[in-house]
């Protein structure tokens, strides 16, 4: 079976730059960055969206948020902040079915979102 592009990320075997990893986690910009910060995070598992988690993804998806605090505080993102956004299934708006985050940030953002 074709293997997602995400696990390809996280295998290295499709290039990324990466902004920060662990054992269970990969950060890496995002190809299109709609903002001047625009990362994505994966767990280095396949989990296909927040429906798929099963018992113990909990603690990956919390690595996850530990993770993207980690990268904004070191990009000095502490007063300015950021916003953390994980698009859940087509009507969410998710293209690439490997759970993620994108972490935004660097122009003032709206609210709602569209
Ligand atoms: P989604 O819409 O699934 O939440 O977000 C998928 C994101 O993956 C998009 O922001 C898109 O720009 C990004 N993306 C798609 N293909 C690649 C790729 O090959 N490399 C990287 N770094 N990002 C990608
Ligand atoms: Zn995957």
């Amino acid at each position: 079976m074709e293997e997602c592009l995400f696990c390809k990320i996280a295998k290295k075997e499709v290039p990324s730059t990466i902004v920060y990893e662990d054992d269970d986690v990969l950060a890496f910009n995002d190809i299109n960055p709609v903002a001047p910060v625009h990362i994505l995070l994966i767990p280095k598992k396949h989990i296909s969206t927040f429906f798929a988690m099963e018992p113990g993804d909990g603690m990956l998806v919390g690595k996850l948020h530990e993770a993207a605090v980690k990268v904004a505080r070191n990009l000095g993102l502490t007063e300015k902040g950021f916003r953390l956004v994980a698009n859940c299934q087509r009507g969410g708006g998710q293209l690439i079915f490997h759970l993620h985050y994108h972490l935004i940030a660097g122009r003032p953002l709206g609210w709602p979102p569209g």
